[in-house]
């Protein structure tokens, strides 16, 4: 079994740095939120007050952090992981991060010596606490066997997408077509609504129809449809912040920008949730789009 250093345990680290400690490793935490290493504590993963303690003679490391900013905060300087860690440590980054990110820390991590493998990963809460995640691996292939050996228990999927970089290329294109899939879904719904449909008959029919989707069934935007949505609960307690999904659209924009791809719907879903910033709700749910419709 392996000793695994694993930072940032929120929404999504929380449960897939658990399933690792259910398959019997050896896991020490470390999250800024006394909250959240607390939580961790009583779920039996170490908790330690610092990334060096975190990485000190581990066999893995894992990230899992809100923006590219974090990720190289916690990798660079003194206290980073590539000062901390011995270079036996494969370092693993499952956040959601810029290809131009990434890419950097691909490069530093070689030059001090590591492998590093972009590892983001789809699925959402539910997927990390039910250990159905989809896995997206961009490393050299030599590597690829220990990720996917040391993923294993977190996930439904695990696919070699390619060499550096490409993990999270797969990731952010994934994440543009479930936003504009929400923001569709956010229209038809509202429109039912208005055009004086039972929400729960609509969502029932469209869920079996050709409107069917991935947000449909997860995170239908109107209430009572589907209990475990954020819209049953006013977009509170959110599984997916508005915050984090305008960072995704954002990085699938700039991405396409970067090879003359257009992404139309993409800007426009990028800006309602650019509103939603500005107005305020950035940590509410991702699927509160339906309030702007
Ligand atoms: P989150 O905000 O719930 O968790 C992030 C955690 O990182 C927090 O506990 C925070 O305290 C901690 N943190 C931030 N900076 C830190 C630092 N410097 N050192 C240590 N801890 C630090 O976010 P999340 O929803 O778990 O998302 C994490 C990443 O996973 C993001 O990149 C997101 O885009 C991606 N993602 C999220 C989902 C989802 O459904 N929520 C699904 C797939 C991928």
């Amino acid at each position: 079994m392996a000793l695994i250093g694993w930072i940032g345990l929120g929404r999504m680290g929380f449960p897939m740095a658990l399933r690792l400690v259910k398959a019997g490793h050896g896991v020490r935490g470390f999250d800024l939120s006394e909250e959240s290493l607390s939580r961790a504590a009583a779920a039996g993963i170490h908790p330690v007050g610092s990334v060096a303690e975190a990485v000190e003679d581990c066999d893995f490391v894992f990230t899992m952090l809100p923006e590219g900013a974090d990720v190289s905060s916690v990798y660079l300087g003194t206290q980073g992981i590539l000062e901390n860690a011995p270079t036996k440590a494969t370092l693993i980054d499952s956040s959601t991060i810029s290809i131009e990110s990434c890419a950097k820390l691909h490069e530093l991590s070689e030059a001090a010596g590591f492998s590093f493998v972009d590892a983001p990963v789809s699925g959402g809460t539910m997927g990390a606490e039910a250990a159905t995640l989809t896995f997206m691996v961009g490393c050299r292939p030599e590597t690829f066997e220990k990720v996917r050996q040391v993923v294993e228990p977190m996930a439904g999927n695990i696919f070699h997408t390619g060499g550096a970089t490409t993990g999270q290329a797969a990731k952010i294109c994934n994440n543009l077509i479930l936003f504009i899939n929400l923001a569709s879904t956010a229209e038809g719904a509202v429109l039912a609504n208005r055009l004086g449909i039972d929400r729960k008959v609509f969502w029932e029919l469209a869920s079996v129809s050709s409107a069917d989707s991935w947000p449909l069934r997860n995170w239908y935007p109107m209430p009572d449809a589907v209990p475990s949505a954020a819209s049953s609960r006013g977009f509170d307690d959110p599984t997916f912040t508005v915050r984090l999904a305008y960072k995704d659209v954002s990085l699938a924009v700039e991405a396409a920008q970067g090879v003359g791809s257009s992404v139309r719907l993409g800007e426009m879903v990028q800006s309602l949730y650019e509103d939603l910033i500005e107005s305020g709700f950035g940590e509410k749910d991702c699927s509160i789009l339906s309030d702007r419709m």
